[in-house]
């Protein structure tokens, strides 16, 4: 299994990294795609991703940091794109739920991130909550299918999810799914194709339901894995085989 979004270099993972990474292959997680948020937080994944060979980085500002970045943000996430264990540019997007930055200064932030995509040619991990619209706009609007890339965490409606998969866009799932009140979005996780489809933690939060009230950590991914193949009657090793082959295909890594 993969954990394609993860945030290990946050404060709940200090000094744990080597367990958690022990734990996460007992259980069959041989891969974690460590997600920055901001230009320090990017630095770290990196460096994180330098220590373990099981450990790729990306490199992003979230957008409750669109108001947080320095005056050279972009040549700072530049030159660690450079870099061939960052194989994305994220998080980044729209979040209009929580609104911890201005709505301009996110869209600005997430076009700039979508034009660097653009230039390194590499994919994009996409957050929104509560802007979609918006944001499907601007991802026409900056050409993403030139590059393509993830919506993690999705917990949009079936429409957005249609729109996203036309543009040629991954959905990948997380814990959500595995909550009583989620029905909704599981009747999502039926219509995404094997082909278009990932699995994630994004650990530290949300905790899938059977270890709800701990601390996320990627060796619980495989709730997520087991909640997704019993809605679509496939084993979790048929899950697991597409989800490799789409890991190559849009990141080209090869676990
Ligand atoms: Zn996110
Ligand atoms: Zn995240």
């Amino acid at each position: 299994m993969i954990d394609t979004h993860a945030h290990l270099d946050f404060p709940d993972f200090k000094d744990e990294i080597k367990g958690v990474m022990e734990r996460a292959d007992h259980n069959g997680v041989k891969g974690v795609i460590c997600v920055g948020i901001s230009e320090k937080s990017s630095s770290d994944v990196l460096d994180i991703a330098g220590q373990y060979s099981q450990i790729w980085a990306s490199a992003g500002i979230h957008p409750h940091d669109a108001n947080n970045v320095s005056e050279r943000y972009e040549s700072v996430l530049e030159k660690l794109a450079l870099s061939p264990q960052v194989v994305a540019i994220g998080e980044t997007g729209l979040d209009y739920f929580k609104d911890r930055a201005p709505r301009e200064l996110q869209q600005n932030v997430f076009r700039a991130q979508l034009r660097l995509a653009l230039k390194v040619q590499k994919p994009v991990i996409i957050h929104c909550r509560d802007a979609y619209q918006e944001l499907m706009k601007i991802m026409k609007e900056e050409n993403i299918e030139q590059v393509g890339g993830i919506l993690h965490c999705f917990s949009g409606d079936e429409n957005f999810a249609r729109q996203s998969l036309e543009l040629g866009l991954y959905i990948s799932f997380g814990g959500i799914i595995t909550y009583p009140k989620a029905h909704r979005l599981r009747e999502v996780v039926k219509i995404v194709p094997l082909d278009r489809i990932f699995v994630e933690t994004d650990s530290p939060f949300l905790t899938p339901q059977p270890m709800r009230g701990k601390r996320n950590e990627p060796a619980y991914v495989k709730y997520n894995y087991d909640q997704i193949a019993s809605l679509k009657n496939i084993t979790r090793e048929y899950l697991q085989t597409h989800c490799r082959r789409n890991l190559t295909n849009l990141f080209n890594i090869t676990l």
